[in-house]
């Protein structure tokens, strides 16, 4: 089977759980180096139908296109599927319910390198640690290697974190040029 196929039944899956929902799925490269996992989509990536749009896709695009990362051949998906409630933060029991199908998006994808954006991002991968003290650091998770960071919606309103984030990115350069490419 291939990929695409297996991604498909990945997100026929996820609409038959959460058949009220309006769903946006991952999107990008499907074999892709490296995944990006954000959190969840909001009103604009609904309307658009793909996760991270408008001012935090452009910070997301400077910063790969400063370490050299073209755009096209990255993946990006959300670890909810659908848009949370303005008003209350999603239960740890509704981030679990998303877990499997997250899991499994990434391993059919199949990166060396899933770079998570934010902490329930950090939490959908499995990782119960504050971001503040890890991100930046690649922790070894099996199939690939996990690179933390903040979301790029965070650094839009703060300075300090667009920094600690430019500064991650340099990372995430530095781990692609220690695991080569396969081709
Ligand atoms: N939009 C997304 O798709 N994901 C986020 O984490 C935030 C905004």
């Amino acid at each position: 089977m291939t990929e695409q196929k297996k991604l498909q039944l990945v997100n026929i899956a996820l609409k038959k759980k959460f058949k009220d929902k309006n769903l946006v799925f991952g999107y990008g490269a499907i074999d892709a180096r490296i995944v990006f996992v954000g959190e969840a989509p909001g009103a604009a990536e609904e309307r658009e139908g793909k996760p991270i749009t408008g001012q935090s896709e452009k910070l997301l695009n400077q910063l790969l296109r400063s370490i050299g990362v073209d755009r096209k051949k990255v993946y990006l998906t959300n670890v909810l599927k659908y848009q949370m409630s303005a008003t209350k933060a999603p239960t740890s029991k509704e981030v679990k319910s998303h877990v499997p199908f997250l899991k499994e998006e990434i391993k059919t994808v199949g990166p060396q390198i899933v770079v998570t954006l934010g902490n329930m991002a950090l939490n959908g991968v499995g990782l119960r640690q504050p971001l503040d003290n890890i991100h930046g650091h690649v922790i070894n998770f099996g199939h690939y290697e996990l690179l933390p960071t903040f979301h790029p919606d965070k650094a839009l309103n703060d300075p300090l974190v667009k920094i600690l984030l430019q500064t991650d990115f340099l990372k995430l350069k530095e781990l692609l040029k220690i695991k080569p490419a396969i081709s």
